[in-house]
């Protein structure tokens, strides 16, 4: 029996309040919802993160993200959507079983805050073009 948490709501041993399913992943309301309409959405399949995922698995996720995020626009206005998904435990990832977050937001104090701290003097345009370079190599490999 599995001890994933995600797994089992996909088995419909513990309850969840499932907003969309199809042969591949399922979409529910998160439990403890940062905003208005918070939504999950899972591979049916258990992978622990992103780099587990295969290139199909991720098509059938990504496929029916538009669909989620424009129910959310039109049910409930939001002056714009997030979408989170945190691989590890330093990056906030708490249940190991891949999920992706559409957070709508209202205002300023919704109860997200991302913020991007830029390091223009750290990484200046040959050190972004040097790991740019690198990483264009890795995807070619
Ligand atoms: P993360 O921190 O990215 O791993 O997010 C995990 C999310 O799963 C959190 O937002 C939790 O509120 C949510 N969550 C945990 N258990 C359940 C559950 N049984 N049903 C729905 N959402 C859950
Ligand atoms: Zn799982």
């Amino acid at each position: 029996m599995t001890s994933c948490i995600f797994c089992k709501i996909v088995e419909g041993t513990i309850p969840g309040e499932k907003v969309y399913e199809d042969e591949h992943v399922i979409a529910f309301m998160d439990i403890m919802p940062v905003t208005k309409g918070h939504v999950l959405l899972i591979p049916k399949v258990h992978r622990e993160n992103l780099y587990d995922l295969t290139e199909q698995e991720a098509a059938n996720l990504f496929k029916v993200a538009p669909r989620i995020a424009n129910a959310l626009k039109e049910e409930f206005q939001p002056t714009g959507m997030n979408l989170l998904q945190n691989n590890g435990s330093f990056a906030g990832q708490s249940v190991y079983h891949f999920h992706m977050h559409f957070i709508p937001r209202y205002d300023k104090s919704d109860g997200l805050k991302v913020e991007f701290n830029t390091k223009v003097e750290q990484f200046p345009m040959d050190v972004v073009s040097e790991l740019g370079s690198r990483i264009a190599k890795r995807l070619q490999d």
